[in-house]
């Protein structure tokens, strides 16, 4: 039995912008465990959103006991022990909780979705994402993405609305909006999302910090479209964020991995809400593990690893927002290139 992780630098295809950073490079930490001859992998994609590095990814690996997580199927013993190592590092937790799934499912001879009770059929479209950038860089990015049928476009700083008109002066296809807590007053968030409303924008992503929660529930009574949690979703619990928010978007990387993250969809049900499944910037590791989980959605926004130029792994695909599942026992991941020891 072996457990071994490295760092890799994920290369973006186009300088990264949201509303509170820009980035060209995501350093990640890939992870290999290996047992009865089966190998399989996880990923930890560290956002520093929530306090986390690859430094502290690498230190929380440390203080795994290999022998605690000797038995993968124990999932729900693997998660409670990785919890009493240290609160919070999600990704790492994420990581580790990944890599348990593609052994199981390889143990069972089963792709990941099947161990889910899932059907490929089901996986719903997902978006692309266009970062924040001048409206010229906009509309080019746009013409790129000209084969996946709904966008998510990222707002939040002074320039929203000019944006919105540049892609919109190129494609009427559905628009999602995600503000990343960029609106701090709720009038404000109130005037951009009544405006947001008429360019056929499907609902609107985290418009307030993740902490106001009384703003964004004033907010939520005034406007016509969805109001999704995506920050918020670190700080309160479903039945809170259920009182001022319509869904919630799930991330592996925000929410410590497959067990806990599918415990979030059918929890979030329960309290009448609609999911989106969302991503960091990952590799076809952390990618495909989600697209997995994502027959259980309603919606889909996994493009990390198509933003991506270096990508490791090839795994899940994404064909014009189509996600294709592999059949391939496990998370269905091939290494691209030799992983650390071999
Ligand atoms: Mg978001």
């Amino acid at each position: 039995m072996k457990l071994d992780y490295w760092r890799y630098d994920l290369k973006l295809k186009h300088t990264f912008t949201i509303s509170r950073s820009s980035r060209d490079v995501v350093p990640v930490v890939l992870l290999k465990f290996e047992k009865d001859n089966i190998v399989a992998f996880g990923e930890a994609s560290p956002n520093a959103r929530y306090n986390e590095t690859r430094d502290s990814v690498e230190q929380f690996f440390k203080k795994i006991e290999v022998e605690e997580i000797s038995d993968p199927f124990k999932l729900e013993h693997i998660n409670e022990y990785l919890d009493s190592l240290a609160p919070h590092n999600a990704s790492a937790k994420a990581a580790i909780d990944i890599a348990m799934h593609d052994w199981i499912a390889k143990k069972l001879g089963i792709p990941l979705y099947k161990f889910f009770g899932g059907e490929k059929r089901k996986a719903p479209l997902s978006t692309f994402t266009i970062g924040i950038d001048t409206p010229e860089a906009m509309i080019e990015k746009v013409k790129e993405a000209s084969n996946y049928p709904v966008l998510k476009i990222k707002v939040g700083l002074a320039n929203d609305e000019e944006i919105i008109r540049a892609v919109r002066s190129v494609t009427d296809k559905p628009l999602r909006v995600d503000a990343n807590e960029g609106w701090k007053s709720k009038e404000e968030a109130l005037d951009r999302i009544n405006w947001l409303a008429t360019q056929n924008v499907e609902f609107i992503e985290q418009p307030m910090p993740a902490e106001q929660l009384d703003d964004t529930r004033w907010l939520r009574e005034r406007v016509k479209i969805p109001v999704i949690a995506d920050e918020a979703l670190a700080y309160h619990d479903i039945g809170t964020l259920s009182t001022a928010y319509d869904g919630i978007n799930i991330k592996l990387q925000k929410n410590g991995g497959l067990l806990k993250s599918r415990k979030l969809v059918y929890t979030a049900r329960a309290h009448g809400m609609r999911i989106m499944l969302g991503c960091m910037i990952e590799s076809s590791v952390g990618i495909s593990a989600a697209a997995h989980l994502s027959p259980l959605v309603d919606w889909n926004d996994l493009d990390g690893n198509v933003l991506i130029s270096n990508d490791p792994y090839r795994g899940a695909l994404n064909e014009d927002g189509k996600i294709i599942l592999s059949d391939e026992p496990g998370l269905g991941v091939k290494p691209l290139i030799p992983t650390t020891d071999s």
